[in-house]
């Protein structure tokens, strides 16, 4: 069964859709299945995926919101080599809309419902709010991947995430877990970045991931020509750093699986 992860954090410019295009382009390039969500009516991951945002039949707003199949939404990525349910502004229209559906939060659950084996991971980028879409994606995931950056205003919006994620799991989504917290545009060398990375590590032990990923001017080119940065500059600091976190989260899965694992005795 395919792991869903939700790439959020309501604070914008945090890293989301960067993580979201680059981790999904390297799980490929390990030969996992993965499909990309973009839940963002900014629709960056689709463009940084290759796709014309301009230009599509249908999108992840017209599945939830019944006028298309998934099937007639998904498309492929231009070079990462991972499946693309893509988004455009019309999905600004999708937040009310929703309101209208029974089960709103359970949307995007119930359209993923018959593709989840057919993937090993689908990861999906959130918008920088804690919105009805994002809450779609929370409903629909098994984890949640925090990207933020080590600053001192990054731990205030912290608590409002991890509430929210907490009231989804005792209401709506008892797996919900959060799968780990990822430090991005990582700088060593300041100060405040090594005091905020020891608090998150000491708050949140093991859940923080080790790998961090460095301020890369290749990760912030690479989406204007559409592609991961794997493909744009594989030799980049950015691109060595994705892969990295890559394999972290492929053995932290397969650790947690075989903890689930009954014995055989
Ligand atoms: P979010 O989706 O959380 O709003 P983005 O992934 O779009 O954040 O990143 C915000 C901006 O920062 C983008 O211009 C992106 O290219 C840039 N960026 C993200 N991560 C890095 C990084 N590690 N190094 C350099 N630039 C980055
Ligand atoms: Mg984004």
């Amino acid at each position: 069964m395919g792991k869903v992860l939700a790439i959020a954090n309501q604070k914008g410019g945090v890293g989301k859709t960067t993580t979201t295009v680059n981790l999904a382009a390297s799980l490929a390039a390990t030969k996992r299945k993965v499909l990309l969500i973009d839940l963002d009516p900014q629709g960056n991951a689709t463009m940084g995926s290759g796709i014309d945002k301009s230009q599509l039949d249908n999108s992840v707003y017209e599945l939830l919101t019944d006028r298309c199949t998934l099937a007639e939404a998904l498309c492929q990525s231009e070079h990462g080599g991972y499946d693309l349910l893509p988004a455009n502004g019309d999905l600004t229209a999708a937040e009310v809309e929703l309101l209208e559906f029974k089960m709103k939060e359970s949307r995007l659950r119930y359209a993923l419902a018959n593709v989840r084996d057919k993937y090993d991971f689908i990861l999906i980028d959130c918008p920088p709010s804690l919105n009805m879409l994002t809450i779609n994606a929370l409903v629909a995931a098994d984890g949640v991947i925090i990207p933020m950056q080590c600053e001192y205003y990054a731990l205030e919006g912290l608590s409002a995430l991890v509430n929210t994620i907490q009231r989804i799991s005792s209401v709506l989504n008892p797996a919900l877990q959060i799968e780990g917290l990822l430090r991005t545009m990582y700088d060593p060398r300041n100060s405040l970045t090594r005091e905020v990375s020891e608090q998150l590590s000491s708050h949140f032990g093991e859940r923080l991931y080790q790998t961090v990923i460095p301020r890369n001017v290749r990760l912030a080119e690479a989406p204007s020509y559409g592609m991961p940065v794997l493909m744009y500059d594989k030799q980049s600091r950015g691109a060595v750093a994705y892969l990295a976190l890559a394999g972290e989260l492929v053995r932290r899965t397969r650790k947690a699986a075989k903890q689930a694992a009954p014995v055989n005795d």
